[in-house]
């Protein structure tokens, strides 16, 4: 299903024009217009899903088998350093378009972004009763 106002929905089933790298019958591979580095890439599904949670789970692998595909050609293409495949899900997370996307981001030494995480502290009982909650 499509969704009627939704911005990716239109740009993956070129509606809306968008530099593409990418096309085949489920998926658009496009250039981010607010790029982190050069060659900042979104993979979008043709269908709309919201995020993670929605994705069907084959789909979800499909995806994944795309984006090692992308990154070993925009890798070599591009002469990148490194790779980050990142995807927000949740306002919380930092998602701002509510249509899953994967973010396909080449790396450069000294390319100056900073997208790792600043770590906490944990202990050894936290840690203990997280990994019960997630298990249990
Ligand atoms: P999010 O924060 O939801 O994970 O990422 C949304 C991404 O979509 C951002 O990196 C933003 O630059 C990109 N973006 C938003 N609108 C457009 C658009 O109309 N065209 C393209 N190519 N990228 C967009
Ligand atoms: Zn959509």
């Amino acid at each position: 299903m499509r969704k009627e106002d939704c911005i990716f929905c239109k740009i993956a089933n070129g509606e809306i024009p968008s530099k593409s790298l990418y096309e085949d019958n489920k998926f658009r591979v496009i250039l981010d217009l607010g790029p982190a580095t050069k060659g900042h890439a979104l993979i979008l599904p043709k269908e709309h899903y919201v995020n993670l949670y929605e994705l069907p789970e084959d789909t979800a692998a499909e995806v994944m088998k795309l984006a090692k595909t992308m990154a070993i050609k925009m890798t070599g293409k591009l002469n990148a350093d490194g790779f980050n495949l990142i995807q927000n899900n949740g306002e919380a997370a930092g998602q701002t378009v509510m249509h899953y996307h994967l973010h396909l981001i080449p790396r450069y030494k000294n390319d100056g972004q900073h997208i790792l995480w600043k770590p906490g502290t944990v202990s050894s009982e936290e840690l203990e009763e997280i990994q019960k909650q997630i298990t249990e």
